[in-house]
């Protein structure tokens, strides 16, 4: 199964991409999480990457496609992917569409998860991280079990994104409206196109997109397997 999450900043798409990879054992693939990995090595796309991403802006088509190219090819990929934070433009979805072709592949569902703009402003603001297993958290919503240490590893050294401060979150806002947005009627045209409510708890937003998987034939026997 190969699906997209799709949506704005703060909308929940790599804390469901990461449910959906532990139901469903495929890749996940969140192009935010492997540029910030790029920056922190200090490679040469990290560099070209840095100043773009503090600017809130998008990293050029070239690059992302390049670097989404090479994660495809990767073992965990073989029987599918999630994609978190790719494509954020037409010519991205248009690449990935060639890059399937090319391996006999299709997508299976590309599923958008609306969240009104107060809300992701909010999510965004008390969003953080483990330092150490990049487990995803929120101050209110998302809080560890025991405050200080992460549920997943036990490290007690959190992060917080250098992009998520207010003036850089109304950049990506903008990017998202102007550069993203366009893709929805590029796959609306196509019958892989589904809308989840976002605003709704964490688990009725996983039951919401597992429904979607369900009904464009992903086995639900997969997800009871992993338990
Ligand atoms: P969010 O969680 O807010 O959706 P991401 O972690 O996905 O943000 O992305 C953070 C930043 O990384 C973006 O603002 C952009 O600069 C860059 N980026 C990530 N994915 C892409 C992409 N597919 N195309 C261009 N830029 C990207
Ligand atoms: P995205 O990857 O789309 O930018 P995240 O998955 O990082 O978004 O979620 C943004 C923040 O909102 C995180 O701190 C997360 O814990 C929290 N969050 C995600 N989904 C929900 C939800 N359904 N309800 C409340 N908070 C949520
Ligand atoms: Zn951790």
């Amino acid at each position: 199964m190969n699906i997209i999450l799709l949506g704005p900043p703060g909308a929940g798409k790599g804390t469901q991409a990461k449910v959906l990879q532990e139901h469903y054992h495929v890749g996940q693939i969140a192009t935010g999480d492997m540029l910030r990995a790029e920056v922190k090595a200090g490679t040469k796309l990290g560099m070209a990457a840095k100043s773009i991403m503090e600017a809130g802006a998008l990293v050029p088509d070239d690059l992302i496609i390049d670097m989404l190219a090479h994660r495809l090819s990767k073992p965990d990929c073989r029987h599918g992917f999630i994609l978190d934070g790719f494509p954020r433009t037409v010519p991205q979805a248009e690449a990935l569409d060639a890059m399937l072709a090319e391996q006999k592949q299709d997508l299976r569902a590309v599923i958008l998860l609306k969240v009104d703009e107060d809300v992701l402003i909010e999510r965004i603001a008390g969003r953080f991280s483990c330092a150490q297993c990049g487990a995803g958290y929120h101050e209110t919503f998302q809080p560890t079990a025991k405050a200080g240490v992460c549920d997943k590893c036990g490290s007690t050294e959190f992060v917080h994104r250098p992009d998520d401060n207010p003036v850089t979150v109304k950049q990506r806002f903008t990017a998202y409206n102007q550069q993203t947005a366009p893709i929805v009627p590029y796959y609306q045209a196509r019958n892989i196109y589904y809308e989840v409510d976002g605003m709704a708890d964490l688990d009725d937003v996983s039951n919401a997109i597992e429904a979607v998987l369900r009904k464009v034939g992903v086995p639900a026997q997969v997800a009871e397997d992993a338990g």
